[in-house]
């Protein structure tokens, strides 16, 4: 049988890329038939460092077969119990590849491998607890009257077409996967065209837990025509979608035909406030590494760093102190704080709003550039950057940036906290510092957020639901709430007496 890495044209004079030939589709690893092999680009280095398959339309015909045959088989009429040890044995398999799964998630994306190791070091945990709802998908009994009896069940909605960003590719599918197959559900995965490496991978493991053929299958490519093509298909039944608010919106229109499900984790300019009563080391902390955590590329950072006027102009001081002592360098070296934008497009992007900002009049205090000097010179590396005497009509502070760009927002008093925390069309977190418990619940009540931390920042577990207000989203990942996306409610009325009516 064929592996994920069973080389394409073997040998040496390859150009010693690291190669991953084929698709998984149906439990078996297959050449893709009208997509092609894609090089998957190093961000630090600019060059390719991998050789993917991706897929076509046809492929992905392919895969949601496969897909149905095993919803339809084995897999919705498996009792939860035993799938529920199956994505056990998944998840252990899971932790103990983490390692590895943190190096080529870094090659692929750019992030530090300090960040990614903790971070899929966790990921397990995600599937170990999904696993352990999986035959805990009870429904009620709803008492009418004694000619009736009412009842409900929960069942999978059937064939989840699961499509992923660039930015936090394993943690966002670990978001999809696990609660989508506790559910009993099947899952075509397409991960970004960026980072298609770790979802192959994750198929490969899949194979190893022993999950039945189709009821994964793994098929990277373009997003506007192989993802296009996934949320077109009749036979795909729900999108489970990471990413931008107009793809999320081309999607919609392009899925309205079969009007499936959609779930949407969409983007965020979530407001960090910080009070004059917080306890500001703290503080600093939390909104210094979430500025610059993921090289800024993260729906859940505090983009906006709102502060009390009474400490502004010190917090905008330690800001830019701290942003001088960030390691910018190469991902995989332990001693690396941030590393470079995730590709080209983005680093482009994250320039031209630093150049926006500076036309908008916000005050650069610090960083700006692109660095490019020696080892960096093809890599896709910026400088942590702060911007102060930002006010919340500037587009650097109503626009997603995605990268390691913080804008730092005057305010005076709670009642403007709120009104500046709120106006934005995003909803997805929020963060808020002070010493005083009776303003942490007044405050975090009026905010419009999925998520409001209070005197902690990102903190996110598999079990906390996590999600946007307005249009952040549509929909809860991780809780028990994510397996909502993936079930259908039935109602079953019989009657005790047989008489109609
Ligand atoms: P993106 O929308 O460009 O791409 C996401 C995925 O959609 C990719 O797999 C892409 O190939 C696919 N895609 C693109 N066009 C498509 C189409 N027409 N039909 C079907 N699929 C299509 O997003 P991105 O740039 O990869 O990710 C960054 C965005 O994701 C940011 O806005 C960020 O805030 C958001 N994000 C949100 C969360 C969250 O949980 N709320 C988490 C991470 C990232």
């Amino acid at each position: 049988a064929l592996s994920v890495t069973d080389t394409l044209n073997g040998g040496p004079g390859d150009g010693g890329l690291r190669r991953y030939p084929h698709l998984f589709i149906g439990g078996e690893w297959v050449a893709p038939v009208d997509g092609g092999i894609v090089e998957s680009i190093d961000p630090s280095t600019g060059h390719p460092w991998a050789a993917v398959a991706f897929g076509g339309p046809k492929d992905i015909d392919r895969a949601v077969s496969a897909a149905r045959e095993a919803f339809e088989g084995p897999w919705r009429r498996m009792p939860g119990a035993e799938r529920a040890a199956l994505l056990r044995r998944f998840a252990e398999l899971y932790r103990d590849f983490a390692a590895e799964m943190a190096v080529l998630e870094t090659r692929d994306s750019g992030r530090a491998i300090r960040e990614t190791r903790a971070d899929i070091a966790a990921h397990y945990q995600w599937y170990q607890w999904f696993a352990s709802l999986a035959d805990k998908l009870s429904g009620r009994t709803i008492p009418i009257d004694d000619a009736v009896h009412c009842f409900t069940t929960r069942v999978p909605v059937g064939v989840v077409g699961a499509i992923t960003p660039w930015n936090a590719p394993m943690l966002t599918t670990a978001w999809k996967v696990g609660p989508a197959l506790a559910a009993g559900c099947t899952v075509v995965l397409k991960p970004a065209e960026q980072t298609p490496v770790t979802a192959l991978e994750l198929a490969r493991l899949a194979q190893e837990a022993g999950l039945p053929p189709g009821v994964l299958n793994v098929v990277p490519g373009y997003g506007h025509d192989t993802g296009a093509h996934l949320v077109a298909h009749p036979g795909v039944n729900k999108i489970a979608f990471t990413g931008e608010g107009r793809t999320a919106k081309a999607i919609l229109r392009n899925g309205a035909e079969t009007l499936k499900r959609f779930s949407f984790e969409l983007g965020g300019k979530s407001p960090h406030i910080i009070f004059k009563d917080a306890d500001l080391e703290q503080a600093m902390n939390a909104a210094t590494s979430s500025a610059w955590s993921v090289c800024g590329q993260s729906c859940a950072l505090g983009s906006r760093v709102l502060v009390e006027r009474p400490i502004y102009d010190r917090v905008v001081e330690a800001f830019a102190e701290r942003a001088t002592r960030v390691r910018v360098g190469m991902p995989l070296e332990d001693a690396t704080h941030m590393g470079p934008q995730a590709h080209a497009e983005q680093l482009a992007k994250t320039l031209s709003y630093i150049d926006i900002g500076r036309e908008e009049g916000a005050q650069l205090v610090t960083g700006g550039r692109r660095l490019d000097a020696g080892a960096f010179a093809d890599g896709f590396f910026v400088e942590p950057t702060v911007f102060a005497g930002v006010n919340n009509r500037m587009r650097i502070a109503r626009e997603e940036i995605f990268g390691p760009v913080a804008s730092i927002i005057p305010f005076d008093g709670e009642d403007e906290a709120v009104a500046i925390a709120n106006d934005t069309t995003y909803g997805l977190c929020a963060g808020l510092w002070t010493g005083d418990v009776g303003r942490a619940h007044r405050v975090s009540a009026r905010i419009e957020a999925g998520i409001v931390w209070v005197n902690t920042y990102r903190y996110i577990r598999w079990s906390t639901p996590y999600g946007g207000f307005k249009s952040s989203g549509w929909g809860r990942e991780n809780g028990i709430e994510a397996l909502d996306n993936y079930l259908e409610t039935r109602t079953t009325v019989i009657s005790t007496t047989g008489r109609f009516p």
